[in-house]
């Protein structure tokens, strides 16, 4: 039989029907063939024991599939209108981030955010892991003033007008800060502000995204970009 992934939740050793099926009518599997199970948070070789249906199989070795990029991701995001902080939260968990930080900065519209938001984006940001097979869940932390950013190591900061690309820049071995600013944009000063804290200023391309557009460009080209 061919390599094959089957979703198998709780990796319980019986294939649940659709998976079992397609094991045995397309991928003509035998009794003692080899293949992989998985779910949201396991992984493990496994082999045929029985054609059923249903499929049964047993475990032979679990692996850890490796999901985190492997340096740390922080996410500094301007508050934004309505919900789509929700959205960021997550793209930026199924992206890799390990930790958003969300900033109050000159053009925000809201100015604050409540506690029963911050749950919720804490409950995405848990679900999106789950869904995503990563075991680490990103820290959603309270909104500081943007002034409160400290120096970073290396620091990609989108604003529109920028030159620069993201892999002309990236390093992927050092750890990683990355900036975007509200609906209305960063203010020059606060553009100046994050140069100083170590933040390159990077384009995402010509057009203007959305806010939320854009942190999800500039984690993309960040992590999924660099296969990580
Ligand atoms: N009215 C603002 C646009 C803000 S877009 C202006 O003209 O500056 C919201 C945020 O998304 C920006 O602060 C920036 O961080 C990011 N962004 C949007 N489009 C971008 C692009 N093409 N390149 C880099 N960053 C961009």
């Amino acid at each position: 039989m061919r390599p094959h992934r089957a979703y198998s939740p709780g990796l319980t050793g019986v294939l649940p029907p659709e998976e079992g099926r397609h094991l045995v009518e397309v991928l003509r599997a035998r009794v003692g063939d080899r293949f992989t199970v998985f779910d949201a948070e396991r992984e493990a070789l496994a082999e045929v024991v029985d054609l059923g249906p249903p499929v049964r199989y047993r475990l032979l070795e679990e692996r850890r599939p490796e999901r985190e990029v492997g340096v740390e991701v922080v996410l500094y995001v301007a508050l934004l209108k309505g919900d789509k902080l929700s959205e960021v939260v997550r793209a930026a968990t199924e992206l890799g981030a390990t930790r958003i930080q969300p900033l109050i900065t000159r053009h925000s519209v809201p100015k604050e955010m409540g506690e029963g938001k911050l749950h919720r984006l804490r409950a995405i940001a848990k679900e999106a892991a789950k869904q995503s097979g990563r075991l680490w869940v990103p820290e959603v932390l309270p909104p500081i003033p943007l002034g409160e950013v400290p120096r970073v190591d290396q620091g990609l900061l989108a604003h529109v007008g920028a030159r620069v690309r993201v892999r002309e820049v990236l390093d992927p071995e050092k750890p990683l800060a990355l900036a975007v600013g509200p609906e209305g944009g960063f203010a020059e000063e606060e553009v100046a502000l994050l140069g100083e804290r170590g933040f390159v200023p990077v384009t995402l391309g010509r057009r203007i995204l959305r806010a939320e557009t854009a942190a999800i460009a500039l984690l993309a080209l960040s992590t999924a970009g660099e296969g990580r």
